[in-house]
């Protein structure tokens, strides 16, 4: 089915049918064999995943979307996969993505962009687009993403899939193609809460390869995804979130959630957090001056593609010149223009030093916040999914598509997107975001699955 032209989605830049045949079997034949190495299995052994294509892999291509690594393989696979094989999840190929995990709807992948199986014409979200794609067009039942704005919650949230941003540092970052290393998180994409919450269980844990990860077990989430209850529970609604911006459809949805979640018990407060309307900002300065310093191993001579100039000397600048011109799209070269001069002498620390002092603000926007609330909520996005070509050339709005994800990296908390039915006006999936405090991944499974 994938193999076929998945019915013009394209989520997919690789399929792996064979090895995925073969560790589906393996597990069957397990099963069938019963004892102790059947009991041994892990709740997920035999169900597919698919791998945004920015976690490397080894023995299938791992692209990041982008031509500059075109014909690269990975020498060594992520801790994420090492555990994935272990736990016999067939791998069932790797997902399309905006380059370097750079975007909001996945038109930015050097390989073309994916599709939205709900409207053809319009966007999957970005930029793990592929994952949530193949999710929600039942080509996959798990996928994995990377999250640094909001690459898993946002194409959850117009594809009406689940998807996990796990607190930072929950689970190793290791192996997953470094876009913005103090924001990147690796997480769940699913169709149901307890499958995200025994997928994050899966891949979680501390990682000796991944000086940010932490020592915590994370292993209370499957039991809260079970749970549900949120008899008491205090749910904020973050004031700044909404209004402005917000399709009617999105709000509608958004109330409905708050209501069903005080109908369950909960109790409903209003939270304040001043500093998130600089959030966006203050994070599309961090982001690409990280964004600069990581990409710039990509010389033409490590990895991938190599051009050479047509004419005059092989230096190893003109080569890496040619090959990065040619390697990156333009929304890379973008990111790393911006960031290389936010970081130059003399605009330090006008740029990146002020942008690392509202970061801070919004971490003290959500200590307050938490202290009046256990979770909060909002709208996961404020639209659904738009048409293709819609924002390809205005940057700045599909910046915006991220304004309500983009706190949870600058702070390092976790964040959950659930589908909260469609919306009025165009039928389409509305997303709703749960945030919890960092390392209190387990309420947003536990209020996750009350909204189920
Ligand atoms: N859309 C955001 C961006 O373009 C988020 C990216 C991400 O989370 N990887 O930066």
């Amino acid at each position: 089915e994938i193999d076929g032209g998945d019915r013009g989605v394209h989520a997919f830049l690789h399929v792996n049918t064979e090895e995925a045949l073969a560790v589906a079997r393996e597990v069957d034949a397990t099963r069938a064999n019963g004892g102790d190495d059947a009991e041994a299995l892990h709740p997920l052994a035999g169900v597919p995943i698919a791998i945004k294509d920015l976690i490397v892999t080894v023995g299938q291509p791992t692209t990041a979307g982008s031509r500059i690594l075109e014909g690269w393989m990975s020498p060594y696979d992520a801790t994420v996969i090492k555990k994935i094989r272990a736990a016999k999840l067939p791998i069932l190929g790797k997902t399309n993505l905006d380059e370097f995990a750079m975007g909001s709807s996945t038109e930015h992948s050097a390989f073309g962009p994916t599709r939205n199986p709900w409207d053809l014409d319009r966007i999957p979200g970005g930029s793990g687009g592929g994952s949530a794609a193949a999710v929600a067009a039942f080509e996959a039942p798990l996928a994995l993403g990377t999250d640094t704005g909001g690459s898993i919650r946002q194409p959850g949230a117009v594809t009406g899939t689940v998807g996990v941003k796990p607190t930072y540092g929950a689970v190793s970052r290791y192996g997953a193609i470094a876009m913005a290393s103090s924001l990147d998180q690796i997480g769940p994409v699913s169709r149901s809460v307890l499958d995200a919450a025994l997928l994050q269980e899966l891949i979680g844990g501390h990682d000796p390869f991944d000086s940010t990860s932490l020592t915590d077990p994370f292993d209370t989430l499957v039991a809260a995804a079970r749970n549900g209850s949120v008899e008491g529970l205090r749910i904020g609604v973050v004031k700044e979130l909404g209004g402005e911006g917000y399709q009617a459809g999105v709000e509608a949805r958004f109330r409905d959630a708050v209501e069903l979640l005080r109908g369950a018990g909960a109790q409903i407060v209003e939270v304040s957090c001043p500093n998130f309307k600089y959030a966006l900002g203050a994070y599309y300065l961090i982001m690409p001056s990280e964004v600069s310093s990581n990409l710039a191993k990509f010389d033409g001579v490590r990895y991938g593609l190599r051009v050479l100039p047509k004419d005059g000397p092989l230096t190893i600048e003109r080569v890496m010149g040619a090959t990065r011109a040619a390697g990156f799209g333009d929304e890379a070269k973008r990111r790393i223009i911006l960031g290389t001069y936010a970081l130059s002498a003399g605009y330090y620390d006008a740029y990146y030093g002020s942008a690392q002092k509202v970061r801070t603000l919004i971490q003290r926007d959500f200590d307050a916040a938490f202290a009046q609330a256990d979770v909060l909520i909002s709208p996961t996005a404020p639209t659904t999914a738009f048409k293709l070509g819609e924002k390809l050339d205005d940057p700045l709005a599909m910046y915006l598509n991220d304004v309500a994800t983009i706190p949870a990296n600058l702070a390092g908390v976790p964040g959950l997107s659930l589908p909260g039915g469609l919306a009025d006006e165009d039928g389409l999936p509305v997303g709703i975001q749960l945030l919890a405090p960092a390392r209190e991944d387990a309420r947003l499974y536990r209020v996750g699955a009350a909204l189920e």
